[in-house]
């Protein structure tokens, strides 16, 4: 079986030199633990801070040892109550071919429902976090114009469309590349979007809410957070879901220059972690799943084949080179 190892920690932006994919053997499962052949594994930006030495919400991975993450696979040997071979469960130890879990930490799931990649995604963690983060974090009410950053991504294309759905005035979106862009405003209904990199944020994001903002819904930081401050209107809600903006920066970043609106404008930023958040899984699930069957709420995945290109999927997240949810397949 073969895993993924971080060997070195990066430097600013992760390096190949600094993976490994190692070769390791299977064994039978302990008492309480199943063996899993996993089908689908999850990149996502948080990684990237675990891959620093630096105390966090999430212990850094080891030096020498596997990555983990979510995970999607199908049970082929059981040692534990519950679970059968041929199930199909969420679980934590991706970045691997074959996961050793204590059943206590694997979620059944049905492949039936939804396509079984959507648990990493859509109907997962960062659906969650778009969930959490737009209704309860930043209080969005109906008539809310809402700004999403990252609005092409996992989570932020299911903010856009979870605002829309729930009657925001006017929803915006900003993402790196035109093509994004159009698939915001004509797939997924965004009332305006705008590619990041064709000009300043501030200046765009004016232009594409000509009335204000009241909610913005951060995944990236920086520039971005410094543009929603001038284009709220009081009252304003800012959820702080990510900055990947500066994950890869080696100094500090300067902070928003116009901080001091917050005050004119009484506004609120407020920082969110989606693991406060899984008191509003199951509405959360139905919802969701209800969306989906009715068409109101449309998702993508980026799927990279094969566990060789693990790195490159990673680092591909940073880049830009997915749309909607970025997942290594394991099935082929
Ligand atoms: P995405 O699917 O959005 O993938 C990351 C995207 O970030 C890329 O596709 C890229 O799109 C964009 N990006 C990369 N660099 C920059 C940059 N310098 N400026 C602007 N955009 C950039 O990932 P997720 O949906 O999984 O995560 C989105 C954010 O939410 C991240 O910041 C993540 O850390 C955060 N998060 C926080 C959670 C929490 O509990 N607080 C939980 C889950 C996610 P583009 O082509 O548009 O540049």
């Amino acid at each position: 079986s073969r895993e993924w190892h971080l060997v070195a920690r990066p430097h600013g932006w992760p390096k190949a030199e600094d993976f490994a994919l190692r070769e390791v053997p299977v064994s039978e499962p302990g008492e309480g633990r199943v063996l899993v052949r996993n089908l689908y594994f999850s990149v996502d930006p948080y990684m990237r801070g675990r891959m620093n030495d630096v105390k966090s919400y999430t212990p850094p991975f080891q030096l020498d040892r596997p990555m983990d993450g979510g995970a999607i696979g199908e049970v082929i040997a059981s040692n534990a109550e519950g679970f059968a071979v041929g199930d199909h469960v969420l679980h934590g130890l991706g970045w691997r071919e074959y996961a050793d879990v204590p059943a206590k930490h694997a979620t059944k799931v049905d492949g039936s429902v939804a396509p079984l990649s959507a648990y990493l995604g859509v109907l997962g963690m960062p659906g969650l976090t778009a969930y959490a983060g737009l209704f309860d974090v930043a209080s969005f009410k109906e008539g809310d114009a809402v700004f999403v950053s990252g609005a092409a991504g996992a989570v932020g294309s299911q903010v856009g469309q979870m605002a829309r759905i729930k009657g925001a005035s006017r929803v915006i979106g900003s993402a790196g590349s035109d093509e994004k862009v159009k698939l915001l405003v004509e797939e997924y209904g965004f009332d305006a979007a705008f590619n990041y990199k064709s000009g300043p944020v501030a200046q765009q994001l004016k232009e594409a809410a000509p009335d204000g903002i009241d909610v913005y819904f951060d995944n990236v930081g920086g520039e971005h957070l410094e543009a929603a401050l001038s284009s709220f209107n009081v009252h304003g809600r800012a959820t702080i879901c990510g900055m990947i903006a500066q994950y890869n920066n080696t100094e500090a970043a300067p902070g928003p220059r116009n901080l001091a609106l917050v005050i004119g404008k009484r506004l609120r930023l407020q920082g969110m972690l989606v693991n406060d958040h899984n008191d509003l899984a199951p509405q959360f699930v139905k919802d969701v799943a209800g969306w989906i069957a009715s068409g109101e709420l449309k998702y993508n995945e980026t799927v990279v084949e094969g566990i060789e290109h693990g790195y490159d999927a990673f680092v591909g997240l940073l880049r830009g080179e997915n749309t909607g949810k970025m997942i290594v397949s394991l099935t082929r």
